[in-house]
């Protein structure tokens, strides 16, 4: 039996991930992090999601600590989200070390369930520049699982190279635009949809999504 376990957050990327991931395993668990972000809906959007879609197994992984670590806009609501990098070489939502902290846990969680492959979202292209979305950083998470842990655990990031315009075409192509349109939450301020427009995050999934329809037609 393949089984895959899935980083989900709810947001149009994970969510494009799942809906691939159910087409091709025949397990799918889920796991959401809570880290008391700033966009705390995306909790209850993802739970929503996992039940339409029909997912038996969706853990939701309380992981406050992250948030009394680090200073980022997504975890300090006094913080504003900008993809502005200043001083710093990142943008203020950056997450130090988030990337690894949730694919260590995917990984506890694969061993545990004897999983072959876990799932992640990230990708290299249209993004906001951070580091542990590099495809060089997941190869070496992969082989730190595989030696860590002695077993064969593969780490998929079926986005990496895909533009946001090209994640939507994959989401057309599972017959599940709409859904993933309506239904998902990218949006810094907790909109789900089309979210508030104006956040980096709305920006960029508004730009890609004109641009699928502008190739399409
Ligand atoms: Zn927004």
């Amino acid at each position: 039996m393949k089984k895959a376990v899935v980083i989900f957050s709810g947001g149009q990327d994970s969510t494009t991930c799942l809906i691939k991931a159910l087409s091709e395993f025949d397990e799918v668990h889920c796991i959401t992090f809570d880290y008391n972000q700033r966009h705390k809906e995306e909790i209850s959007v993802s739970c929503n999601i996992t039940k339409e879609l029909g997912v038996t197994f969706h853990k939701i992984m309380n992981i406050e600590l992250l948030n009394e670590l680090t200073v980022s806009s997504l975890t300090r609501d006094n913080i504003k989200v900008t993809n502005e990098t200043k001083e710093n070489k990142f943008p203020t939502s950056f997450v130090p070390g988030r990337n690894i902290l949730f694919l260590t846990l995917a990984g506890i969680y694969a061993y545990q369930i004897n999983a072959e492959t876990i799932i992640t979202g990230v990708c290299e292209t249209d993004f906001s520049g951070y580091p542990d979305c590099r495809n060089e950083f997941i190869k070496s998470m992969e082989k730190s699982l595989q030696l860590g842990m002695d077993k064969t655990i593969k780490i998929e990031a079926p986005l990496m190279y895909l533009t946001k315009a090209e994640t939507w075409g994959l989401a057309e192509k599972y017959n599940k635009l709409d859904f993933i349109k309506e239904k998902t939450l990218t949006c810094y301020n907790g909109i789900i949809s089309d979210g508030c427009g104006e956040c980096p995050a709305c920006i960029l999934r508004k730009k890609g999504f004109d641009s699928f329809i502008k190739n399409k037609v």
